[in-house]
Parts: C-alpha cells; structure tokens; sequence
C-alpha cells in the first residue's frame, strides 16, 4: 500500500462499496427474474411498499429496523447487508491494493461483478451470460487501452513479465485462452470423475472472461477456486449424506480465487516460485 493514500479516499471508495452492495442485492433479485434493473424501487418483497431512502442505508438500516420491514414488520433476511458488507469490505481492499489509481476502481468492479454472479449462481445455479459477458468486455476494453496508451489499467493485465507477457491485450487474449481451455479440460475431468458435472459451461465461460482480467494469472485462480470448492464439496457430501452426487455450483469458488488472485496473485506466484527453487 502507498503512503499518498488518503484515509478520505480509502473510505470513499469504501462507501461508494456499500451503495454499490444495495444495487448488487437488486441484480441478484431482479436479474434471474428478467425484471427491470432500474425500476422500480426498492420495494418490501412482503407488503410491496417501496423502501424509502433512510430505510435502505447499506448495513445500517436493516440493524436499525432489527430484520423487520418498517410497514409490515415481515423479516428481512440477513443476506441483504451480508451483500452490502462484503460489496464495502471488497471496494476497500482494492482501494488499499491499487491506490489512488484507475486499476482500484477496475478491480473494485471486477469484485463486484464476481459477487453478483456468487449469489446468482447459488440461487439459480446459473451464470447469466451478459453478467459474464460484461466481465470479458471490461477486461479487455481495459486491456486494449492500456496497450494502446502504454499504461497499466487492468490490475493484473501487462504487469506479469516483461517481453511479450508485458503487452496487455497479448496477456488479456493469453489468460482469456488458458482460462477457458483448461476450465474445459477440468469440466470433462469432473464428468468423469464424478459422472454429473458440477462444473459446466457458465464456469468455462466465465474463467474465459475472467482470463481478460487476470491474464495468465486466471490458472491461479482457477486452481484456488478447484481447491477451495474440492474442499467444500467434500464437506457438503458428507453432511448432506448424498455422497459426490450432491450437486454444489463452483462459480463462487471462481470468484473467490478470482479476487484472491488480484490481490494477492503476484505475492503468491513470487513465494512459490521461490518455494520451488525457480525465483
Ligand atoms: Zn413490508
């Protein structure tokens, strides 16, 4: 973290987290549902009347209201401020790794992004295409900018290695292959392993999009995202007693390697190079 950094942008951005975290609790809902993004407001989902404004500050209202709707004291559940407090908790800590800068606000949107799609996934065990779609095309618009102005815009695009892994739309279109390819290689190996697939297409295409952000840097979090969901679905199996069987989506363990590879990707790969012998 730079010493420039100013607490008042640190907590800017972390605000700016927060109000995004209500908006990503609104695509989470209405999304799936094909409903309008935009509106109408926020709306009870008990008693249907719009939330006034006092009323939907991220977190604190609904500790305020202690769960309850204001009109019709029908419970609110606790993944509405869960949501806002990770959407904060994930604009602040791109604003403490990036700094003041443009990639803080790319990769911020980048998380964001990644946490919609976790709780979309989990509800619907999908991952809508034009969320992921969105995904590749901030990717690799960031990448093709920085290549064309000759800075760095995408957090972990052009920055990997110098010669040609340092040209950004080269790495951007790199990672976007290796994400894909191999995360297709993984889709068959889960076919056969565990003869249904926990791991389909929407993850394929999502670690493609996620490869234009990540550039080659997208193996380490297809590999962390295989290793933590490898955990949990052996957990899950066993406590739900249905065996392998048990169906769990992957796209939140993508996310979370995703967000884990951009802030700690580089220190990772330097520690680990040097664990085996190579840096
Ligand atoms: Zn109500």
């Amino acid at each position: 973290m730079s010493q420039s950094i100013s607490i008042a942008y640190v907590v800017a951005l972390t605000m700016f987290g927060l109000l995004f975290g209500s908006f990503a609790n609104v695509v989470i809902w209405r999304f799936p549902r094909g409903e309008s993004i935009v509106s109408p407001s926020s709306r009870c989902p008990h008693c249907e009347t719009p939330v006034r404004w006092y009323d939907n500050v991220p977190v604190l209202s609904w500790i305020v209201l202690r769960a309850r709707c204001r009109s019709c004291r029908g419970p609110i559940a606790a993944r509405y401020p869960l949501v806002e407090a990770l959407s904060g908790l994930l604009w602040l800590s791109a604003a403490l790794a990036f700094g003041l800068s443009v990639q803080a606000v790319l990769a911020a949107l980048f998380f964001w992004m990644l946490l919609v799609l976790t709780f979309i996934d989990l509800d619907t065990m999908r991952l809508p295409n034009p969320l992921v779609a969105a995904i590749a095309v901030g990717g690799l618009l960031g990448a093709v900018v920085s290549q064309v102005l000759g800075i760095s815009l995408v957090p972990l695009v052009g920055v990997t290695a110098s010669g040609i892994f340092a040209q950004p739309a080269f790495t951007a279109v790199i990672g976007c292959v290796l994400g894909a390819g191999l995360s297709g290689g993984v889709a068959a190996l889960y076919a056969g392993v565990r003869g249904k697939s926990g791991f389909g297409m929407g993850d394929v295409k999502l670690l493609g999009a996620m490869g234009l952000f990540l550039g080659p840097y997208v193996l380490l979090a297809l590999m962390i995202g295989s290793l933590v969901g490898a955990v949990a679905g052996i957990i899950a199996a066993a406590r739900s007693g249905a065996g392998l069987q048990s169906k769990i989506p992957f796209g939140p363990f993508l996310a979370l390697g995703g967000v884990v590879t951009v802030l700690f990707g580089p220190a990772l790969m330097r520690g680990y190079l040097s664990l085996v012998g190579i840096g």
